[in-house]
């Protein structure tokens, strides 16, 4: 069954048009990663799927309209949800539990997102990381059969967002669909089951991570650096080219890079350094959105 559906889903603000025609499935037990440029229609296209913003077209959970479903079944982190600052990650996680007839305990919770020793601090004095992840947790606290999340580790340390990371992969391997929006293409390569790119509030391609750095990614590079001739490249097997005595060869495995230095021995050529790069989400992103990483910003 499709936790999530939508079809043909719209959105305008006055002028703007904030999503269009947008129509995508998620399956039970999937995790589905959105990501896509600061304005792209990511919170639009959240707000619409869990129903706190009105919007054109259909949008089903459950197989029913987001306003039906039981509340219990979801659990939403908000992207800008702010709690209050004098309240601690117990008595926060303490009061969203106490919204449903069964929640799971405090103290497991807490535990699960890592801020178990700073329960009892002020939210205020709590590190982003820590904060964040308090955030996750009372949207956890419902065990929800379908968790959404917008971008829950934006300003979260790398650590911290390894456990974070932990924790939504053993929320989804125990079968809870995960929904979530992200910058951080490595988190979405990581995480996702399947990712979707939002731009300008058009959905321009889903797929799995490896099928679209596959379809989008481009080749491997590799890069051999010093003073390498200019006739070199004629000598080696791959599609390769020097310039100003960097060398560069296309689309070649990691098992074919001996194949490479081979030839460079061979001729007596000295190098500096040899790196080798697989394409990634990144350059999908890059190549989807037309934009650096850094143009695309991190909010938040
Ligand atoms: P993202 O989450 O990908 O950064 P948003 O969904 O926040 O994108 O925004 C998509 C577009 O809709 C942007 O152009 C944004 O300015 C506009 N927008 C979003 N929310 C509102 C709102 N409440 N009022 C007016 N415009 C909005």
């Amino acid at each position: 069954m499709e936790a999530v559906t939508a079809t043909d889903v719209g959105r305008t603000y006055g002028e703007t048009v904030a999503l269009s025609g947008v129509s995508l499935a998620v399956s039970e037990g999937e995790v589905f990663a959105l990501v896509g440029p600061n304005g792209a229609g990511k919170t639009t296209l959240v707000r619409a799927l869990t129903g706190t913003t009105d919007s054109e077209g259909q949008v089903e959970l459950f197989g029913v309209p987001p306003r039906q479903v039981p509340r219990e079944r979801i659990g939403l982190l908000p992207q800008d949800f702010g709690p209050p600052d004098r309240l601690t990650p117990r008595e926060l996680v303490d009061y969203y539990g106490g919204l449903y007839d069964d929640s799971l305990p405090t103290g497991e919770v807490l535990d699960l997102v890592g801020v178990a020793d700073s329960a009892d601090s002020y939210y205020e004095n709590l590190s982003g990381g820590q904060q964040r992840r308090t955030c996750v947790a009372t949207a956890l606290v419902n065990d929800p059969d379908l968790l959404v999340l917008d971008e829950p580790t934006t300003g979260v340390d790398p650590a911290g967002r390894r456990r974070l990371w932990s924790v939504l992969e053993e929320r989804a391997a125990a079968g809870t669909t995960i929904l979530l929006t992200t910058h951080d293409m490595a988190e979405a390569e990581r995480l996702a089951d399947r990712v979707g790119f939002l731009a300008g509030g058009e959905l321009v391609s889903v797929d799995t991570p490896a099928r679209l750095i596959a379809r989008h990614g481009g080749e491997s590079l590799l890069h051999v650096e010093g003073a390498i001739p200019d006739g070199l490249a004629r000598d080696l097997p791959f599609p390769a080219t020097v310039t100003d005595g960097r060398l560069t060869v296309r689309d070649v495995s990691p098992a074919d890079i001996a194949d490479v230095t081979a030839v460079l021995e061979a001729g007596d050529v000295a190098y500096d350094s040899l790196t080798w790069r697989e394409p990634d989400l990144e350059d999908v992103y890059l190549e989807l959105t037309g934009q650096t990483l850094s143009e695309g910003g991190v909010s938040g």
